[in-house]
Order: C-alpha cells, then structure tokens, then sequence
C-alpha cells in the first residue's frame, strides 16, 4: 500500500523517465498525484445523432459505411476519413486528424462505440478524433479525463490514480475545522479527493468541487485578513517630501487627469513627517491606461526621499520591458536601473548586490523571485508589483528587508468589478485609471468562423508585406486525443509556415525554456519576426507598436476579459490595428459573448459582463499564481465567494491558535 509520500516512482507504470516528468509538472508524491485533478469528465450515455447535441462531448454508437480514406491538407498534415451511420441509419463524418494509420484497424461494416464532440456544418454531423471503443462504456459512471502532462499522456494519469485511490484514501488528512465541515455543509477532504477522481454521480461531483473551490477561497480570504490585521500593527517612515512635477515635465506627454489623481492618491497615502502605516494600494485601469508611469512617479518618490525601490513582474518577459521603461526615466536622473531574472548569470547578480547593499537610491526590477532574495537589498521602502491578469496571492510582496513592511503599489492589468474587487483586495486600498491617453486608436475587432482562414492568411500577407507584424495565439501547446477541433499553437505553427512562405514564423509557449522565449521576443520586438504563434504567454503587457494584428483562433475558449488583454497587444502604433476572433464554435453563448467583443471596447464594461456570464473564475489565477487548477474553477458563483468571505471572518472569530497556525505560516508574517 502506497503511503502518501512515496515518490510517484513507487507506482507500476512509473519508471525513472516518467518520475522526472511527473516531477517537472510539480508532481512528486502519491497525495501530489491524488491532488491532480481531471479536467473534464465524459458519460459513457449515447445518443442518437438525430439528437444534435453540437459542442457536446457525447457517445454514439456506429457503423461504418464507406471504406476510410486517407486524406492530405495542403498543409502537409494527413487524417482518415469516412462515413458511418446510427442505427437510425442518419450519418456522420468522422476524421481522425493526423492518424492515417488507422486504416490498418478500421473496415468498412465495423461497429464502433464513438466518444466525441460532434459539430455541424452546411447541414452535415462530423466528429473529428473521437475516441473509439468496441466495447460501450458503463453508462452511469462519469470517466474522468486528466490533463495531459508534457510526457505524460493522459491516460497513465487516469491508471495511476486508480491504482492507488482506494488504498490511499484512509490516510488522508482533513484541513478544514470540523466546525466550518458542518456550519457551511461541506465535503470532507478524502471523500472529495475519491470524488473527484471517481464521482458517483453528477451531484456528488458538484458537491466535491464545491468543497475544494470554498477551501481555495476562504484561505486566500484568510490570510488576506490576517495580513490586514498585520498591516495595521506595522509603522514606517513616511515620505517627507513627495514632488512630482520636475519628474512629469520629463515625459514625452502630458499625463491624463486620472494618472494625475491617482499620482496624488499616492502622495496621500506616503506623504508624511511620521511614522505611518504602509501604503498598500491597487492600481486598476485598462490595457493601455498608463499604468507604468504613475507607477513610475510613485517610485520617483522612494527616490526623492533617497529610498529604493523594486519593481516585480509576472513573466522574464515583462521584466526585461520594465527595465526599458524605468531605464529610460531614472538613467537621466542618475539613479541606477538593474535587472535581475532568473537568467542574470551568478557573477552579475553577485554585481548588483553590492550595489543594493549601499545606501543609494536604486531600482531594482526583477520577476516574482526576486522577493527571495530582497533581504539582500536594503534601504528599499517601496515594492511595485504588476499582476498579471489574474490575481494571485501577493501578500508575501510587502515584505522588505528583514520582515519589515515596506510600502506597496500593486498593478492590475485588468479591470475587476467592485463586487469581486473588494474580495480580493479589501485588505487595502484601490484607484482607479479610468480615462486613456488621448488619440488612442479602436482596434476594430472581428468575429469570423474557421473558414474564412484562407482569407485571413492573405490579408496577413499584405500587412506583413507592408512591414507590420502579426500575433497569432492558440489555446493549446498541443492537440491532445478527442480534443482536434481546437486549434493547438504548434498545429498553426506549421500551417502559417505553409500559408506564408518566406515569412519570418516562429513560435512561443510556456513551456519554452526561459532564455528561449526571452530570445524569441526580443526577435520580435526587433521585427526579425514577422509572425508570432503563441499560447497566452504573451498576455501581458507586451509593447510592440509595430505589431498590428491579433489573431485569436478558438476564441470561445478564452474569457472575455483575457480577449480583451490579448486584443491590447496591437493598436500601439499609429498604422489602424486588427483583431480577429476565429471561431466556429456553435453555442449561442460563445457567439453572443464573442459579439459583444466586437462592439465594447471598454475593459471594465467587458469585465462586467464576464462576471456575470461566466462568473468570478475568469479573474482567479492558477496553480501558479496561488490558486489551484482545479478543473472547473471557471464556473462557481459570486455566492460561493461571498460564502467564503463570511466563513473566513467566523473562523478568525472561532479558530484556536492552532488551527490558525497554517494560515499565518503561509502569509509569511514572519
Ligand atoms: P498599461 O496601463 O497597460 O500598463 P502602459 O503604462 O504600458 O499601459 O502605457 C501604454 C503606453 O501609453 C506607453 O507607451 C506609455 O508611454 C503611453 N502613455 C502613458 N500615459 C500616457 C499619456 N498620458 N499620454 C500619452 N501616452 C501615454
Ligand atoms: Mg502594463
């Protein structure tokens, strides 16, 4: 019997290979393996096709009626392809993309139990890359469906975590009170761990998410309180003297009255002869708004006040745009700018240190671990962190040198609605930028279907040959089994190679190396690449002005909020900017959401929006940003939030020291 933690190596199936690759995706014990939870769950229910259950992963069961065929796309890619029948005799077209042998295993008079999404087109029922079985499933059992790992299929997840499930289960701990089990009705943990991994039913599925989501919740709510009550006992040196003129005459423009009223809010808040408790405030605005300079001003501050100042990014990416941006307002003033990533070498970050252990005024701008090694820079009174779209847990940010607080400005690249604000940020204070600059140019946004890529490939043709250049993100790395009629990045990778020949292509994810794709964004940034396909690595902040085309493929699988951002990336320059939707994905929901993109170009108007189609999801982070990946995080309600919040503030009032331990550890008070 396997204990929870024993390497995943202990399990049968698991050699030294796939031990180091459950290891990169941060699996290494059993109990990190039952925590891994499927993305999606599948009825073995089947259906006949005159049902026309479109966008649904539903079963069928079939004939083969025509001889399968092999066939090539001009992209080189090659798929089988045949007809087959329902008993009902109504037909459907199946094509397994890229899996031309099957041939070999597939005659005509076969019978198949089929397992897919089916989709319509021009009145025809197609389902592409179904899963297939000779046997038909139990049809009350919902089988789960795990993410792909890279180097792991998907199924070897599903097999390990049967294998030790049951056995495992009576060692698992709870860690929510028993008191909070019973007032808001929850699961306990084994049992949703088992459920989750093999519901019973729907109901009890629903029962076990909702668990899991209130525990996400209420502990981020937690130790947002008890941060805030920490926040109140701390005392820092004020600002003695805050100016901002002589550092805003310095820009190439004049900044909007909303940057300006935020720039005093923060006067406000650091200005002072005494001790004061520390800043903490939330800058909130549109892509585009201006966050960076108040930000910048704000560090101005430190600066006239002979204090330093660290700036942390999200990704190397946006880091390394910092360093440029800060740079070029601090070097004429003399105050030195350094970067320090995770790819600085040794001896150039053992370089900065010396500098930051002087008593200068310095800038030191850095990705998200670089809080690990703040104790080494001292003076620093003030922490700038620019979120990336989704929040995570950024209380560990305010700590300086020594535990001591420090004062904090946070930057949200996108606007959250007040209800859903207050939950995550009410431990301080929020501004808002709610005016652009002026002569900001309206990327005109289209919604088109799948077909209509030949003529999107032409039309990227002429603004490339105009000298412009093109975004274009894909949902998926990869394609993963069943899953074909997304579009996956390294699938487009190679199709734009084809459609674009002599065009300059490349592509970036993130699970490139970091080096990798810091290299393949500075190319693009140089214009040495015309084309970028990428997954959302790309989201934030990316500053290329001569960029002026975002093409978005499957773009019913993204967020409202996520699209706007991503549409963010282009519009930068004075060339007319273009962003495509593509998608041909049926549901009257996507489509009506995928409109409203077209004709709302207001952030906060979207994000509305957003929250109450799609709920608060959408603005939680992931794994790892604090939250965890649970498969459908996206989809609770405001409710569930608001529950989570009155269960944090009973259990601060009812909790014993000991059950609060935990919860203080992680908000590192100290
Ligand atoms: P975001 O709020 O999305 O982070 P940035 O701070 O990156 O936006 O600003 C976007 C662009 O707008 C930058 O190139 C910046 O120099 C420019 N900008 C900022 N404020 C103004 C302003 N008041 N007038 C004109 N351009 C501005
Ligand atoms: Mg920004």
């Amino acid at each position: 019997m396997p204990n929870l933690n024993d390497s995943v190596g202990i399990l049968k199936g698991v050699g030294e290979r796939r031990e180091k690759a459950f290891l990169r995706n941060g699996i290494a014990t059993v109990e990190d393996l039952l925590c891994f939870f499927p993305k999606d769950y599948r009825s073995g229910v089947i259906y006949p096709v005159s049902s026309q259950r479109c966008g649904q992963f539903s079963g069928f069961s079939l004939t083969v009626e025509s001889a399968p065929g092999v066939v090539s796309m001009p992209g080189g890619r090659r798929f089988l392809r045949y007809l087959a029948k329902d008993e009902a005799g109504h037909p459907v077209h199946i094509l397994h993309m890229n899996q031309p042998y099957l041939k070999r295993t597939i005659f005509k008079g076969d019978h198949f139990f089929y397992f897919g999404v089916l989709q319509e087109k021009n009145g025809k029922f197609y389902l592409f890359s179904p899963e297939r079985m000779k046997t038909p499933p139990d049809p009350d059992k919902l089988r789960p469906v795990y993410p792909t790992l890279s180097g792991i299929p998907s199924k070897l997840t599903e097999k390990l975590v049967a294998q030790c499930l049951v056995s495992s289960l009576p060692a698992i701990r709870e860690t929510l009170p028993e008191f909070l089990l019973s007032h808001f009705k929850l699961m306990g943990r084994a049992r949703a761990i088992f459920s989750l991994h093999a519901p019973a039913s729907e109901e009890v599925l629903k029962q076990a998410k909702r668990r899991f989501l209130f525990e996400e919740l209420f502990s981020f709510r937690v130790r947002s309180l008890i941060f805030s009550n920490h926040i109140k006992t701390c005392l820092v040196p004020g600002f003695q003297n805050c100016n901002p003129e002589d550092f805003l005459t310095t820009l190439p423009f004049s900044p909007t009255a909303a940057q300006r009223r935020v720039i005093r809010e923060i006067q406000k808040d650091l200005e002072s002869d005494t001790l004061i408790h520390p800043m903490n405030r939330l800058i909130q605005g549109d892509v585009g708004c201006g966050k960076t300079v108040v930000a910048a001003t704000a560090a101005y501050f430190a600066v006239q006040n002979k204090k330093s100042c660290l700036v942390m990014a999200p990704t190397e990416i946006l880091a390394n745009q910092h360093f440029a941006a800060f740079s070029k307002l601090f070097s004429p003033l003399g105050v030195p700018v350094f970067l320090l990533t995770g790819s600085t070498p040794k001896g150039k970050r053992e370089k900065i240190f010396q500098e930051t252990t002087k008593d200068l005024p310095y800038i030191l701008i850095g990705t998200h671990a670089l809080t690990e090694e703040s104790a080494k820079c001292r003076n620093v009174s003030l922490a700038i962190t620019d979120e990336q779209h989704r929040f995570g847990v950024r209380h560990r940010n305010l700590l300086g040198e020594k535990g001591g607080a420090v004062h904090s400005l946070v930057m949200s690249a996108t606007p959250i609605p007040r209800s859903l604000a207050m939950f995550l940020f009410s431990e301080g204070n929020i501004s808002l930028i709610d005016q652009l600059p002026p002569g900001r140019q309206v990327v005109d946004t289209l919604y088109v279907g799948e077909d209509k890529m030949p003529r999107i490939y032409s039309f990227l043709q002429e603004r490339i040959r105009e000298g412009q250049q093109v975004y274009i993100v894909c949902p998926l790395i990869e394609n993963e089994e069943g899953e074909s009629p997304l579009h996956s990045a390294a699938q487009e990778f190679s199709q734009v190679q084809k459609a674009l020949p002599g065009v300059s292509v490349s592509l970036l994810h993130g699970r490139m190396k970091s080096e990798e794709k810091s290299r393949v964004m500075a190319d693009f940034e140089r214009g040495e690449i015309q084309v970028l396909v990428s997954t959302t690595v790309i989201e934030v902040g990316v500053d290329v002005p001569n960029a002026t085309v975002m093409v978005i493929r499957s773009a019913e699988r993204f967020g409202l909020s996520q699209l706007h951002q991503l549409r963010g990336r282009v519009g930068r320059g004075k060339e007319k900017s273009y962003c495509i939707l593509v998608s041909s994905h049926s549901g009257k929901n996507a489509r009506e959401r995928l409109k409203k993109l077209c004709d709302c170009h207001d952030g906060m108007e979207i994000a509305k929006f957003d929250l109450e189609n799609r709920g608060p999801g959408e603005f939680f982070g992931t794994r790892q940003t604090g939250f965890s990946s649970l498969p459908s995080f996206d989809r609770f309600s405001m409710d569930l939030v608001q529950e989570a919040a009155r269960a944090a503030e009973y259990f601060l009032e009812k909790a014993t020291e000991e059950e609060l331990a935990p919860y203080a550890q992680k908000t590192r008070l100290n």
